[in-house]
C-alpha cells in the first residue's frame, strides 16, 4: 500500500545526530529538582518546536505554594505545551514527557554531571536516561512526522512538564487549564528501554510524628521518650497487612520507612521523633484506605499506651494508573513497535509513578509509558542513555504517531 510506504519513509526521515543532538543540548541545560529550573530547557525546545511550525506555548509555574503567584514573570519554571495542527476529525495524540530532572546526588561523577558527552556509543549525563532522550526521541519524531507530509485527522500535542520528580506541578496544571480537553492517546516517554508499560503502582508518601515530653536525661521518668514512642509505631507498621489484591502486571502493595530523625542532645528526653514512609499501592486499593489503616493502628496503640500521640500528615498522593493491554490504541502502539523493533512486547507494569498518574485519572484516555532510558540508569551516578535505543524510540514514535494521526482505532 502507497500509505504504508509513506509512513515507512517518514520513519527514513529520523535523524540519528538530531536526536542524539537535542538529547545532549537538554543534558547541559540543568533542570535538577528542587529547585526545577525547568524554564530553560522549556524555551530551548519551544524555539525547536516553533521552527517546526507548531504553535507553542511556555506555561509559567509561580514561585508561590500555589503555583500561582503573581510573580509569574521572574518565575524560572515551566511546561511546554506544543501542537501540530490536524483535521479535527479525531482526538488528539499526546506525547509526553518532563523536563526536570533528580537531584545529582553526593556520589562523584565519572565525567561532569551535567557534561551531555556523547561517547561509547552513549549520551551521558544527569537525565540522559530520565528522561530527556525521551523528549530528544519524540521531538525528533515530530519533525519526521511533520516534514513526511502525511495526512493528520487529529492534532499532535507535544508536553514537556516542570515538577514530575517532585509532585507533577506541570501536569496538574495543564489538566487544571483544561490544555489537554479530549486527548485521545498518550505517549509517556519515561525510561523502559522501549518496553511497553500500561500499568503504573500508585504513591503515598506520608510523615509520622510522635510527641513526647522533653526531661534531663538523668532524670527521663519525668518525660515523654518520643524515639522511645515511635519505636512501637514502627513496629506496628512492620506487623501491617494493608488489604489488597496483587496485580498480574504490578504484583503486591509495598510500605518503606525511608528516613527516621529525633532527638536534640544525648542528655535530654527527645520530646519529638519523625520517619517517613513510602507506600507503593496497586490498582483496587485507595490511599485514603491506606491512612485510614495506619491511623487505626496508631489508635489501637494508643489503646495501651495513654502517653503515645502521633500525627499523620500526607507528603505525595498519586492513584494507581492501569489501562487495558487491549484497547485499540495499545495494540497500534504495539504493533508499529514491533514492526520497528522485530520484538513483541508484553505489556509490563512499573513500580515507579510518573505523570501518567496525573493525566490518565483526569482524561480517561489510553496510555502507554515507552522511552530509551535505562530504568536501572535513572536516579544513579554516571547516568546514560544508549544511542541506538534513543533511535529506535524515535523510530517507534514516528511509525505509531503517523497511523495514530491516520486514523486512530476506534474504542477504549
Ligand atoms: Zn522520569
Amino acid at each position: 500500500m502507497a500509505f504504508e510506504k509513506a509512513q515507512r519513509d517518514a520513519v527514513e526521515r529520523v535523524s540519528p545526530q538530531r536526536a542524539v543532538g537535542l538529547t545532549s543540548e537538554l543534558v547541559r541545560l540543568d533542570s535538577h529538582n528542587p529547585p526545577g529550573r525547568e524554564l530553560a530547557a522549556a524555551r530551548h525546545l519551544g524555539e525547536r518546536l516553533d521552527a517546526l511550525g507548531l504553535e507553542v506555548e511556555i506555561i509559567p509555574h509561580g514561585t508561590g505554594a500555589a503555583g500561582a503567584g503573581e510573580d509569574q514573570g521572574s518565575s524560572d519554571r515551566a511546561t511546554l505545551l506544543a501542537r501540530l495542527r490536524g483535521g479535527g476529525e479525531q482526538p488528539a495524540l499526546v506525547f509526553a514527557g518532563h523536563l526536570d530532572t533528580v537531584p545529582p546526588g553526593a556520589s562523584a561523577w565519572e565525567r561532569p554531571v551535567t557534561s551531555g558527552e556523547v561517547a561509547e556509543g552513549c549520551v551521558w549525563g544527569l537525565g540522559a536516561t530520565d528522561m530527556k532522550s525521551g523528549l530528544g526521541a519524540m521531538v525528533e519524531a515530530v519533525r519526521a512526522i511533520k516534514e513526511s507530509g502525511l495526512p493528520r485527522r487529529g492534532d499532535l500535542l507535544l508536553v514537556a512538564t516542570a515538577g514530575e520528580e517532585v509532585d507533577s506541578l506541570g501536569a496538574k496544571e495543564l489538566v487544571r487549564r483544561g490544555l489537554l480537553a479530549d486527548p485521545g492517546f498518550f505517549v509517556i516517554g519515561e525510561p523502559t528501554e522501549n518496553g511497553i508499560v500500561t500499568a503504573e503502582k500508585g504513591v503515598l508518601w506520608l510523615r509520622l510524628r510522635t510527641v513526647g515530653r522533653t526531661a534531663h536525661g538523668s532524670l527521663p521518668h519525668l518525660g515523654v521518650n518520643a524515639i522511645v514512642k515511635m519505636g512501637k509505631v514502627i513496629e506496628a507498621l512492620q506487623a501491617l497487612r494493608l488489604p489488597h489484591h496483587p496485580h498480574p502486571l504490578l504484583g503486591g502493595c509495598t510500605l518503606n520507612i525511608g528516613t527516621i530523625s529525633g532527638g536534640v542532645k544525648t542528655n535530654i528526653v527527645p520530646d519529638a521523633c519523625e520517619i517517613s514512609l513510602d507506600v507503593r499501592t496497586v490498582i483496587g486499593q485507595s490511599n485514603e484506605a491506606v491512612i485510614a489503616a495506619i491511623q487505626a493502628a496508631i489508635e489501637q496503640l494508643r489503646g495501651g499506651d495513654a502517653e503515645l500521640a502521633a500525627e499523620v500528615e500526607l507528603i505525595i498522593d498519586r492513584p494507581p494508573v492501569e489501562v487495558s493491554p487491549q484497547a485499540a490504541a495499545v495494540q497500534q502502539f504495539m504493533a508499529a513497535h514491533a514492526e520497528i523493533t522485530r520484538r513483541r512486547e508484553q505489556a509490563q507494569g512499573a513500580t515507579f509513578a510518573t505523570d501518567a498518574s496525573v493525566f490518565i485519572p483526569a482524561t480517561k484516555a489510553p496510555m502507554v509509558i515507552c522511552g530509551p532510558g535505562l530504568p536501572s540508569k535513572a536516579h544513579t551516578p554516571n547516568e546514560y542513555v544508549q544511542i541506538e535505543r534513543l533511535v529506535e524510540a524515535a523510530r517507534i514514535y514516528t511509525l505509531a504517531g503517523a497511523r495514530y494521526l491516520a486514523g486512530a482505532p476506534a474504542g477504549r
